[in-house]
């Protein structure tokens, strides 16, 4: 298959548009990281999603909507506080997980009776959406356990020949996955952060909002079980005694022959004086704006020594994403 790789406007979505209907899927971009879409009531085509990126069907897409008014087609029922996340919140970076109706084919929600339902806030995926008038299920357009898509170039490199469109809307601003919530009785669950915070969330709801799923003893998000976000090398984030410990970590491993790259806080990178050393940022914004297409930009290293940033409101997100990709290894 040829893989095209268009700019935004109006033939592109009108194109969009005839694949999507035709039962074939689409890349996109989102504000959060590109998206590889589908008609989500067409199972045929939903199927197409995890064959491209070999991704397992337990783990379930994300509904993508262009207007409020539309949610209510394809879920059960909608309560107070999850009218209130979607009247505060929607569009933007947050994923609402509700009851699905029979619209919904169970591909789409991995057997489930919950779908994620979002709303991007990103022009050219409502623009996307709102020309196929159609419900788009997606996930990150990625390979499975790969870093997600910050850059078209991202979703090319991994899905070259396997699927038709890529629609070129430049680098997306977040760089990190939507926050997913879902209403417990009358407690709000972070099953995964993200841009959205506990903090952002508690002060506009004025509810609590548990974010440690396991203890509490509600079923983890699906699909987190799995290895995530993984650069082709080693990588290890370091979180304690942070500038000794790299440099130490640094000099051990280049000794042994082995390529290092360090990436730091903006602040950090003069401390790192004639060392391989890139910046990811100021603050943990930035660094998630930064951190998948560095990892896919460095990764030809044999080691990256990361520095974990501690300060902006994106922190959880960031050390969620920072702690899977370098698969745990963390001192
Ligand atoms: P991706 O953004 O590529 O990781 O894919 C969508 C992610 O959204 C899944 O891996 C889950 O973490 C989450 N998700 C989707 N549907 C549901 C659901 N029904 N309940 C809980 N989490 C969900
Ligand atoms: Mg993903």
């Amino acid at each position: 298959m040829n893989t095209k790789l268009l700019k935004p406007n109006k033939q592109t979505y009108e194109l969009a548009k005839n694949l999507i209907n035709a039962g074939e899927i689409v890349a996109f971009p989102t504000e959060t990281v590109y998206g590889l879409g589908a008609d989500a009531t067409n199972e045929i085509a939903v199927k197409k999603i995890f064959e491209a990126k070999g991704r397992p069907n337990d783990n379930p897409l994300i509904v993508h909507l262009g207007a409020k008014e539309d949610i209510k087609k394809y879920v059960l029922n909608i309560n107070h506080l999850e009218q209130k996340i979607i009247d505060l919140f929607m569009p933007g970076p947050i994923s609402l997980v509700l009851q699905k109706n029979d619209k919904i084919p169970y591909v789409v929600t991995a057997g489930g009776e919950t779908v994620a339902i979002r709303l991007p806030e990103n022009d050219i995926a409502r623009d996307f959406i709102n020309t196929c008038k159609k419900p788009i299920c997606a996930p990150s357009a990625n390979t499975s356990k790969r870093p997600s898509p910050t850059l078209a170039k991202h979703v090319f490199d991994d899905l070259n020949g396997k699927i038709p469109l890529i629609i070129d809307g430049g680098q997306t601003e977040v760089g990190i996955e939507s926050t997913v919530v879902k209403v417990e009785g009358n407690c709000l669950y972070i099953l995964r952060p993200g841009k959205i915070s506990k903090e952002e969330l508690e002060n506009k709801l004025g509810v609590k909002v548990l974010s440690n799923i396991t203890q509490s003893g509600i079923v983890q998000s699906p699909g987190t079980k799995y290895t995530h976000y993984k650069p082709k090398c080693d990588m290890i984030l370091v979180k304690t005694d942070v500038i000794e410990n790299i440099k130490k970590l640094y000099e051990e491993n280049t000794k042994l022959g082995k390529k290092v790259i360090i990436f730091c806080k903006k602040e950090d990178k003069c401390k790192f004086k004639n060392m391989n050393v890139v910046s990811l940022g100021k603050n943990s914004e930035e660094a998630s704006h930064n951190l998948f297409k560095m990892l896919r930009e460095y990764e030809n290293n044999d080691l990256i020594l990361a520095e974990f940033i501690d300060n902006g409101n994106m922190v959880e997100g960031l050390y969620n994403r920072m702690s899977k990709s370098c698969s745990g290894n963390i001192i």
